[in-house]
Formats: C-alpha cells, sequence, structure tokens
C-alpha cells in the first residue's frame, strides 16, 4: 500500500490553497473529493469576496466571538491574501467590506474563477468518499470508498455543515460521514450564519447587486426597512448589519408575515437560509486538531465564532487561505 506524507481530504479553496502550496514546495501530497469534478464544492458557489483589508477586521471578527488568538493570527498575516491573488494574476476590486474576484461573465460567480486558477496546475483524485479514518502510533489510516489509504499528516478540509440543512444554498455532499460520525470534539455546531435575503425556499441568496434596485416589502406592498437600514441596503453596503436585518425579517415571520422582494421586473419571497457555518473541529494555531497528533483541519470545517452571527462576510475565503498557507509551510 502506498503511505503518503499528507492526504488534503477536499478540493475547496483550503484544500486546493494547501495542495497549491505544497505543490510549489515538491511536497508530498494527495487531494482527493468525492465529487466527480473538483470544483463542484461551496467555494465554487461563492462570491469570491474577502475580507481584506478592513480596517476594523480584528475588532468585527472579535464582535462575532471568532477567538482571539486565531483573529490575531489571520490579522498578522492578512496580506497573504493580496499576494496570493496577484501571484494567480487574478483581477479583484474593491468593494464595501474588502476585495471581490472579478468575473467577466455574469453567470459565473468570482469564487469558481478562482478555485480554477488555484487548481489549474493540481492534480486532484476524484469520485473518492472517505468514511472514516483512525489515527494510530504508526500513523493514520483512511477508508474510502477507493480503498485504504496511508498517510502521515491528514488535513480535514471538507467543507461546513450548511449542506445538510434543508434551506441552504451549500453543496451537498453523498455523505456527512466525517461530520457526524468520527469521534473528534467539535464546538458551536448549532451556530449558524444565515443569509437575510434567501430565496427559492432558501436554496439561492439575492447579493447586493440584485437588492440595490428593489424594495423589500411585506404582503400589503409596504416597505419593511426605512433610515438607516434601506439607505445601506440601496448603497450595497449593509453587510455589517447582516443580524440585524435579519432580526427584521424574523420578527415579522414570527407574526406571521410574509416577505418579498420587489423590482421592476419581479415580486419574489424571502426566506432567511443558513448560509454557512460556524462550528467544527477544534484546532490549535496551527490547525491541528485538538486530541490528534497529526491530523490538522483548514476551511469552513474549522470552528469559528458563536455568538450571533458567528462569522464575518467575507472571512470565511480570508481565513481560509491564510491557514492553509501557514499549514502548508509547516508540512
Ligand atoms: C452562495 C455562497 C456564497 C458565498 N460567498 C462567500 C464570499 O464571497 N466570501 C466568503 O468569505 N465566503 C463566502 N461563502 C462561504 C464560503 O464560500 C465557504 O465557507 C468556503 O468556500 C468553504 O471552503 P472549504 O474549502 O472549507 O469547503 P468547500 O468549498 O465546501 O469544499 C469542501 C470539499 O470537501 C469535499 N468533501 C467533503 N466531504 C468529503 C468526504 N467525506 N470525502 C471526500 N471529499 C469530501 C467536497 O467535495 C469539497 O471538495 C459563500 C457561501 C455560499 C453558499
Amino acid at each position: 500500500m502506498v503511505k503518503y506524507k499528507t492526504i488534503i481530504i477536499g478540493s475547496g479553496i483550503a484544500g486546493s490553497t494547501l495542495a497549491y502550496e505544497l505543490n510549489k514546495r515538491n511536497g508530498e501530497y494527495l487531494i482527493l473529493t468525492d465529487k466527480k469534478n473538483p470544483l463542484c464544492n461551496t467555494t465554487s458557489l461563492s462570491y469570491g469576496h474577502f475580507r481584506v483589508p478592513d480596517k476594523n477586521f480584528k475588532e468585527g471578527c472579535l464582535n462575532v466571538g471568532i477567538r482571539y488568538e486565531k483573529i490575531n493570527q489571520i490579522e498578522s498575516n492578512k496580506e497573504m491574501v493580496v499576494d496570493f491573488l496577484d501571484e494567480l494574476d487574478l483581477e479583484y476590486k474593491e468593494k464595501s467590506f474588502g476585495l471581490i474576484v472579478n468575473s467577466k461573465n455574469k453567470n459565473v460567480r468570482g469564487g469558481l474563477v478562482l478555485l480554477s486558477r488555484i487548481q489549474k496546475d493540481l492534480e486532484i483524485e476524484t469520485k473518492n468518499l472517505v468514511h472514516s479514518f483512525k489515527e494510530t502510533q504508526k500513523g493514520i489510516t483512511l477508508y474510502t470508498s477507493n480503498g485504504i489509504y496511508d498517510c502521515e499528516n491528514l488535513v480535514l478540509a471538507i467543507g461546513g455543515m450548511g449542506g445538510s440543512f434543508s434551506r441552504t444554498n451549500n453543496v451537498r455532499y453523498s455523505s456527512y460521514g466525517l461530520h457526524k460520525n468520527y469521534e473528534i470534539y467539535q464546538r458551536n455546531n448549532g451556530s449558524l450564519f444565515y443569509h437575510p435575503f434567501g430565496i427559492n425556499q432558501g436554496r439561492d441568496i439575492l447579493i447586493g447587486s440584485d437588492v440595490s434596485n428593489g424594495e423589500f416589502i411585506n404582503s400589503e406592498n409596504k416597505p419593511i426597512f426605512s433610515g438607516k437600514f434601506r439607505n445601506e441596503i440601496k448603497n450595497d453596503d449593509y453587510h455589517e448589519n447582516f443580524q440585524d436585518i435579519l432580526d427584521v425579517i424574523n420578527n415579522l415571520y414570527s407574526y406571521g408575515e410574509k416577505v418579498f422582494f420587489s423590482d421592476s421586473n419581479s415580486k419574489i419571497e424571502i426566506f432567511p437560509t443558513v448560509h454557512y457555518t460556524n462550528g467544527g473541529f477544534d484546532t490549535n494555531l496551527e490547525s491541528k486538531i485538538k486530541g490528534f497528533n497529526n491530523i490538522y483541519s483548514i476551511g469552513e470545517c474549522e470552528v469559528d465564532g458563536n455568538l450571533r452571527n458567528g462569522r464575518l462576510p467575507g472571512y470565511a475565503l480570508t481565513k481560509s487561505v491564510i491557514n492553509a498557507k501557514l499549514l502548508g509551510y509547516k508540512l
């Protein structure tokens, strides 16, 4: 049986960035995904919006409960994101709370543009679902749909649990085995990041540019937002107030009201939706999962905050890139 130095499970932004880093250093590794296409994941659905540079980065993260020692590490390595986008020769522009990767095609999101570029020279094993693994003194053994694999270091970059909720636009995995069954201590799994403007029963969302030219209204066609929130929504600058906006909508639903978005073309019903998850595997500053010697976790599957919305928009991609790169230097 082949023994790999490092196996990375998952080819989203976290796993692919780590593989990209190891590839540059001629590291010995294998990266695999359960999907037929390595671009099929939540990262490719994302808008490629990174929360850097942002003068309130640290304070904002601490406000939503992201741990102090972790956020210090991300904050002090923020420039890695810009360097990475430049190294990948990607175009990006500044938006309200950070940088967003440009897409020339309006049907292709920034996340897909970004991930395609990262994966350009990577060999990724596809259609290989990992069911379980165990760590012993001799190393780590993985049990997958393609057989048994051995490695010295295992990196879980398996994404969040968003896909396990019916009202979500995250990619749905055929198995949540690694999240649900493996006996790794997980924290804050009940902490979910809701997007206020879910549509299609929560399976998609309206983003800033979609909503700036319309109005959120109730069943009687009366605007539900006024003053500050209304202006922020019109200016595509409401992201720091997600939770308060969400509270307004949830409050209306709790009274049996319905909420719609209306513009010159259509009127559609809004359903706040799970956008991504804040809980997951508990790691130390090196991204090592607590209680294990050589098992690591990066990306959305690693635990973040647990207060209110638990995570700032744009933080998921920023921390995935930085933690993957820092781990790449080590492995
Ligand atoms: C619509 C949408 C827009 C978003 N926009 C932004 C944004 O602009 N900015 C931002 O910061 N965040 C955004 N997010 C959140 C962000 O996209 C995710 O948090 C991030 O992409 C997760 O990356 P990841 O690498 O951790 O996981 P994923 O991209 O989910 O990748 C997980 C990988 O693991 C594989 N996998 C899982 N289980 C197994 C298994 N058992 N065996 C083998 N392979 C497995 C999957 O196939 C996949 O390849 C958005 C989310 C959504 C849903």
